[in-house]
Formats: C-alpha cells, sequence, structure tokens
C-alpha cells in the first residue's frame, strides 16, 4: 500500500489486487486449518487468541441459547479463559455448575450427566488439560448431550488438544471448538473458533466491516493467518511419528525425574503425549522454575497465565500442601530430545540437594 501511495486508506483487503492476492490467501489458509481440523472452510472463524475463541464461545453460545436456560456446565479445571468468563456470566444472572476432578484430574461423566439440568444452555469443557495433560472424553459428551439435552451447546476449549491428540471437529461432535496458533509452532496473536452446524445465525463477536463472514469484524490478520496455516503444515508433516516421539520423551521423563528423591508424577497415565506434570514434594514451585530458568532449563510453575497465583487445576485436585507447593510442569515439542531431559532432572536433582524445602 506504501508504495501505491494508499498509505491511511480504509481499503478492504478485496478491494485491490494485491488485496485480492491477500483475500485469496486468507483462503487457502483457512481451509488449511479447516483439514487439518476436519471441518469446512467457513466454519472456521479466525480470532486473535484462544482466549477470544473461549469468550466468544461461551459469551455467545449462552446468548443465542437464553431460550433453553441460563445454567451452565463447565469443570474446575478449565484455563482461566473459560472460568473468568463463566465467573463474568455469573455477575450476570448465569449459574455455573464447576464440576470437581479426582484426584488425579479426571472428570467424571456421570457427573457431567448428573449437572445437567432443563435449562443447561451450555456445557464447556477441554479437551487436554493444560497443567496435567489429561484427555476429556468429549466426543462421548456430546453423545450423551444428543439424547439427554439435545439443546444444549457444547463447547470445548481444544488449544492444547489441537495437533496433539485426535481433534477432528466432526468426529469430537461440538458446537464450538477453540484453538490457538502459539501451541503448535505458530505465532502468538492468532487462533481461530470453529462454529458448527447445529449454531444457526451465530452471534458476531465483533460488528463493523463484516469479515470472517460477518461474525467478527476487522481487517484480517493476514500475516499471523499464514503463519497460522503454515505452522498447522509443517505439524501435520509426519504428525503421527512427532507424537510418537513426544509421548516416548514423556515417558522417559517421568522414569528419569522418579528417581529424585521427594518426586512425584502428578499426570495420569494415558495422557496428552506433550504434557507432563510433577511435584518436587516441599520444594517451592516458584523457586524451581526460577533456578533452572538461570540454567537454561524452561518449565513452568502451572499455565504461564497464572504469573505467581495458585493455579485453580492444582487447587482443584485437593493435593496435601506440600505436594501442591511443588508442582510443575514440563511440556514437550517435536524437537524436545532426551538431552534436554536429562539436563532437566540433573538441574531438578541440584535443586533438590541443595536448596531448603518449605518448613
Ligand atoms: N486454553 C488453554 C487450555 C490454554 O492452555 C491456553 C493458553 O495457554 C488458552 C486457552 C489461551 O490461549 P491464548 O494464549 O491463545 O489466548
Amino acid at each position: 500500500e506504501i508504495g501505491s501511495g494508499l498509505v491511511g486508506s480504509e481499503m478492504c483487503i478485496r478491494d485491490s489486487p494485491y488485496g485480492a492476492q491477500a483475500a485469496k490467501r486468507v483462503k487457502e489458509d483457512r481451509a488449511t486449518v479447516a483439514q487439518a481440523l476436519g471441518c469446512a472452510p467457513d466454519e472456521v472463524f479466525f480470532t486473535s487468541c484462544g482466549t477470544e475463541g473461549d469468550n466468544w464461545a461461551i459469551r455467545k453460545g449462552v446468548e443465542m441459547n437464553r431460550r433453553k436456560g441460563r445454567h451452565i456446565v463447565t469443570t474446575a479445571v478449565e484455563h482461566a479463559a473459560v472460568l473468568e468468563t463463566c465467573k463474568d456470566l455469573e455477575q450476570q444472572g448465569y449459574e455455573v455448575t464447576y464440576l470437581k476432578p479426582d484426584k488425579t484430574g479426571h472428570i467424571a461423566v456421570d457427573d457431567l450427566r448428573a449437572a445437567l439440568r432443563p435449562d443447561t444452555a451450555l456445557v464447556s469443557m477441554m479437551l487436554v488439560n493444560n497443567e496435567l495433560g489429561n484427555i476429556y472424553p468429549i466426543a462421548e459428551i456430546a453423545r450423551g448431550l444428543a439424547v439427554k439435552n439435545p439443546q444444549t451447546l457444547l463447547h470445548t476449549d481444544a488449544v492444547q488438544g489441537f495437533l496433539k491428540v485426535p481433534c477432528s471437529a466432526k468426529t469430537l461432535g461440538a458446537d464450538f471448538l477453540t484453538i490457538s496458533a502459539h501451541k503448535i509452532g505458530g505465532p502468538k496473536g492468532i487462533g481461530a473458533l470453529y462454529i458448527g452446524p447445529r449454531v444457526r445465525n451465530p452471534k458476531p463477536l465483533l460488528a463493523g466491516g463484516g469479515q470472517e463472514g460477518g461474525l467478527r469484524a476487522g481487517t484480517e490478520a493476514t500475516a499471523q493467518i499464514a503463519g497460522f496455516a503454515r505452522a498447522v503444515e509443517l505439524r501435520r508433516e509426519n504428525l503421527e511419528e512427532k507424537l510418537r516421539c513426544m509421548a516416548k520423551i514423556r515417558d522417559y521423563a517421568a522414569e528419569r525425574l522418579s528417581a529424585i528423591p521427594d518426586l512425584k508424577i502428578l499426570s495420569a497415565p494415558g495422557g496428552a503425549p506433550h504434557i507432563l506434570s510433577i511435584s518436587l514434594v516441599g520444594w517451592p514451585s516458584q523457586n524451581i522454575v526460577n533456578d533452572l530458568g538461570s540454567q537454561g532449563v524452561c518449565i513452568s510453575a502451572g499455565s504461564a497465565c497464572h504469573q505467581g497465583k495458585a493455579s485453580q487445576v492444582v487447587a482443584a485436585l485437593k493435593l496435601p500442601k506440600r505436594v501442591a507447593a511443588g508442582v510443575i510442569r514440563l511440556s514437550f515439542g517435536p524437537e524436545t530430545d532426551k538431552g534436554d531431559i536429562d539436563a532437566c532432572a540433573d538441574a531438578l536433582r541440584r535443586h533438590h540437594d541443595t536448596r531448603m524445602p518449605m518448613l
């Protein structure tokens, strides 16, 4: 636009030859994301992040389904993007049931069934827990809802599940599904929301120039969208092999770290391949994160979004105080190797041997 003297113009991307090129690219990129999600391109709406997708699905989902009622079912171990949205809706008169996990982070489908009411407008349950790696049975829940509460809408936050565990929109059967690019090696600042065919006349998130099928106005973030689609393509190359390697690395980490005194593995077997939750029982997690960080080992004391606040997931597990204090999460990418795990294990062992535990 600078070269053509159009700086500051309000041109829509489709209005110039350059714009047409960009629009064509966005169309291709949408198809790339849709193919990976197993849905139609016009069911994919680009957002600025996973948080936005979660907010959109939940806020607009309950608004669209207001005739059904004002009750929401979610879990106590959702990401803050879901929990804070639900809390806000409670302030607006919605009633929210938070399903509790067992000690391993598992949520029982029977508990969900029991929580459903005739006025349940929306169920929001994540596909993969970001701190523990548990995989929740979204497809089973969708099937159950179809029988018991067919008008209840289902949202799944699949930010940690997309291209990590089976995550086909059609197979899962959710009405809304949130994903985010930076969890698969794409750029920050771009995500997408899948809106399925049962959602008739979906409510727009942003009114304006009609982009994203009129549902989320605002000039398309073409560079981020292209980065998102490229990350999808790259991640899908030999995906099965990548996931197998990540699972092997997770299992190697569990075995290697178990040898450290006072170290407890929290993640249940059979979880997502890229997450391992552990506790160095009695050693405060933030000190561990800082110490290991200074040695080049990047781990987290829970989801990055908590920034010092106690994690709601750890709180929901009702762990003994000393176990809860030492919880850290290891996450792996396709490039993580055994050498990284060995470095992490050695650093954790040093931390254990040289630092004082809490009293
Ligand atoms: N949901 C889950 C499960 C997450 O792990 C995250 C980010 O860590 C989000 C939502 C938020 O995604 P974003 O950072 O793209 O807003």
